[in-house]
Formats: C-alpha cells, structure tokens, sequence
C-alpha cells in the first residue's frame, strides 16, 4: 500500500458536481488502484509511511480523446485559411514528410512528451496511414509509461482528390499492425481508426468491422462534422441514410468502448444510439473554433440525451493538447452557444468531469480516485502560477484551471507509479 497526503485531494466521481477533499489522504493498492480517500487514516494504516504532498492538490490524470499525430507539426498553423487550402498546403504535405523515418521518430517523440507535460496519462491517437510511422508511435509509446489507443487511419477513397492509400494495402497494414500490437500490452493497444465513411470504400469497413469485432478493439472515427460529409453519406447509402446506421452496418458502431468525434450534425436517432450502446462522444472545442468551418453540436445536448462524452484537442485541427485550455474553451464555447441556443452552459465540475473520468471510460476504470479506480493522478503546485491566496480550496482550483499553464503539474501517476519525464525533455 501507497499513501500519498496532500492539502487538497479533487475529482469529479459524478458528472456535475466536484467531491473536495481538504487535508485527506489517498491510499493506493500495490496493484495500482484506489483503496480509498480518508480525511483521518483508518488504525490499519497507520504504521505505513506517507508521502507527504504539502500544500499541493491531486486530481485525476487527463485524458485526451482525440488527436492526429502525423499533424502534431501543424498545430497553430493555417486557421486562416480556407479550409481547402488547409488540407491542401499543411495537412496532406505533413502526412507526407511523416513517413519519413527521421521525421515521424522526432514528430511520435515530440508527442508523448506534449502529452507528458500536460498529464494527459491516457490519449487516444490517430495515426497517418503509414505503418512505419504506427509501428514507431507504439514502440515509443509502449516504453513511455503512459496508456494510448493508437490506430493507423484508414483511407482508401479519392473523395477529396488522391486516395491516401490502396485499400489492399490499408487492409494488409492494418492487419500487420493488429496481429503485432492487439491486446498484447496492458498499457497501449490498437484502436481501429477509419477517417470517415466518405474516404472509405465498403470492402475495408467491412474488413474494419471484422477485425474490430474478432479482437474485441475500440473504433474510433469522425462522424457528421458537416452538411458536405453528411449529404456524401445520404447519397451513397440511401437505405442507410446516416453516419450511425452505416457504421451499425458494418460493425463499427458499439460492441467495445468506441468513439465518434465531432459529429456536429448527429441526428436525435443517433445521438439515441449512441446513448444506448454506450458510443462516446467526443468533442474538440479547440478545432471546432479554430477551423471555424462548421456549426458545431452544442455538448448539451449530447449530455441530455445520456450520451456519455469526452473531450479531445484534434490537433491539428485544434491548435493545443493543453487540457486546461481545452477544458476553458469547452465553457466559453457553450456559454456563446446558450446565448442563442436553448441550451445551458456547462459548468466547471462538467467539463473537468469530461476531461477526466469521460474520456477515461474508453480505458476503463481511470478519471477518478474512487475504489477501485486506477491512480492515474496528477500533483499540482500552484505557488507559482496564483499569487493572491485563494478564499478555498476550491477557488485555488478554479484559478489553477484557467491560470492553463502546465508548468504547475509536477508529478504524474500510471497505474500507481510515477511516469518518468520521458528521455528527450527540454
Ligand atoms: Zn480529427
């Protein structure tokens, strides 16, 4: 057993409201998980040492639901541009250079440190179609400590001008990658990564399901972002009509933790769906603003119709995988959206709910310090970054939030150990 005491112990075990602890302790098992949180140590626990935290806060690790690692380069770049022009002159040359071994080594090096800096303990990522540069993300992330879903995407239609890739070779790709890295590490696994129904072709959804389904894998892929992809999937599945129905159809909706982004237009039957077989939701209010292209979904009404949600920073088409910042964005952008739509904002306890314990229930039991959770945790200085004293506990944490500057984390937990600061920190 580990006990760790600190000034203030927060997380979000419900989705609206913060459980503060003041002065608590939390003891973590030898397997990794939360015995529990105790404000006075039980007799039992006395005789075991405790590692003191002072004056610093613990929260649950940060998980970021979604992000494109060949674009990592990209972020803050282009968000003046016509969105064609985007793809065109940064996001396809990116893709590009990142089959370049020396590239996509620094680019897959430069994200797990990002990651690390910002606690983001758990990130699910989309890779290029390139399976060099998969295989090198799961290597290195394999030895960082940290958990990952990673998913070679998948894109075999020339909808927007060049197929990435032929659909034998995604298929042989994804297969080699799948038999190599599947349910083979407790820590990183596959995730199978389609772009979006319109770039691809039936035959490899059809063999994505399959492989989803025979190695009980998560799907992850970008549904609904706007009219123009929306009317695609119509036109070409008249029977089927929606995102949801053509990814029923082929198997890559529901069965294993699963997970759509954007899906700005999603339909009431769809976001029912999603509700009902437990699809998560993930919204990347970052890119959805700096792309500035589509209308996008308020989160609300998702969280209304019980549909369990995350947050992601979609790099590049977000600019930041600061979680903090992501975090502030998801409550600005919502408070905007209520001025005009019938829908609340949300509240502080929601969107580090999101940023915590939603995205962490695509891994499984992490996002929260209740029994039986993982610590997955991170430890907070803000001495800092807030220098007028705060009335409570819960003051200091709201500014610690908005102050967005991760220099304040300086411990992160896996699974009951501290991660290491990866090799290549500058
Ligand atoms: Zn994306």
């Amino acid at each position: 057993m580990h006990i760790y005491h600190a000034e203030g112990v927060i997380h979000t075990p419900v989705q609206d409201c913060f459980e503060i602890h003041e002065n608590a302790y939390v003891c973590v098992e030898e397997d990794g998980t939360v015995n529990g949180i105790y404000d006075c140590l039980p007799q039992s626990m006395l005789s075991i040492p405790v590692t003191d935290l002072g004056s610093r806060i613990l929260i649950p690790a940060f998980t970021d639901g979604h992000i494109h690692s060949a674009q990592l380069p990209n972020a803050g770049l282009g968000y003046n541009m016509p969105f064609s022009q985007w793809l065109t002159d940064l996001t396809y040359p990116s893709e590009r250079r990142y089959e370049v071994e020396e590239i996509y080594t620094a680019v897959n090096s430069q994200l797990i440190m990002d990651f690390w800096k910002n606690g983001i303990i758990h990130g699910t990522v989309m890779s290029s179609t390139d399976y060099g540069a998969t295989e090198n993300l799961f290597e290195q992330y394999i030895d960082s400590g940290m958990c990952a879903f990673i998913g070679k995407m998948n894109s075999d239609l020339p909808t927007y001008g060049v197929a990435a890739e032929s659909t034998a070779v995604s298929i042989r790709d994804t297969e080699r990658l799948v038999l190599k890295y599947a349910n083979k590490n407790p820590n990183v696994n596959y995730a199978v990564s389609p772009e979006f129904v319109p770039t691809c072709s039936d035959e490899l959804m059809e063999f994505l399901g399959h492989i989803a389904q025979t190695y009980k894998l998560p799907v992850i892929t970008h549904a609904a972002e706007g009219a123009e992809d929306v009317e695609m999937v119509k036109k070409r599945f008249p029977g089927l009509q929606t995102y949801g129905n053509v990814l029923k159809h082929f198997e890559l909706f529901g069965g294993h933790p699963s997970a759509a982004i954007h899906y700005n237009l999603a339909t009431s039957q769809e976001l029912r769906d999603m509700a009902e077989m437990g699809i998560v939701y993930i919204q990347c209010p970052n890119s959805g603003m700096d792309m500035g292209t589509e209308k996008l979904m308020p989160l609300r009404k998702a969280l209304n119709c019980g549909v369990p949600c995350a947050l992601g920073s979609d790099i590049a088409g977000g600019h930041t995988c600061n979680m903090f910042r992501i975090m502030i964005s998801a409550m600005q952008l919502s408070r905007i959206i209520s001025l005009y739509e019938p829908y609340e904002p949300l509240t502080l306890a929601e969107v580090f709910y999101l940023a915590t314990k939603g995205g962490g229930r695509l891994f499984g039991k992490t996002g929260s310090f209740e029994a039986g959770y993982f610590f997955d945790a991170l430890v907070l200085d803000d001495r800092k970054i807030c220098p007028f004293k705060a009335e409570n506990l819960m003051n200091r944490f709201e500014k610690i939030i908005y102050a967005a500057d991760p220099s304040c984390i300086t411990m992160r937990f896996c699974k009951g150990k501290e991660v290491p600061a990866p090799k290549n920190l500058k």
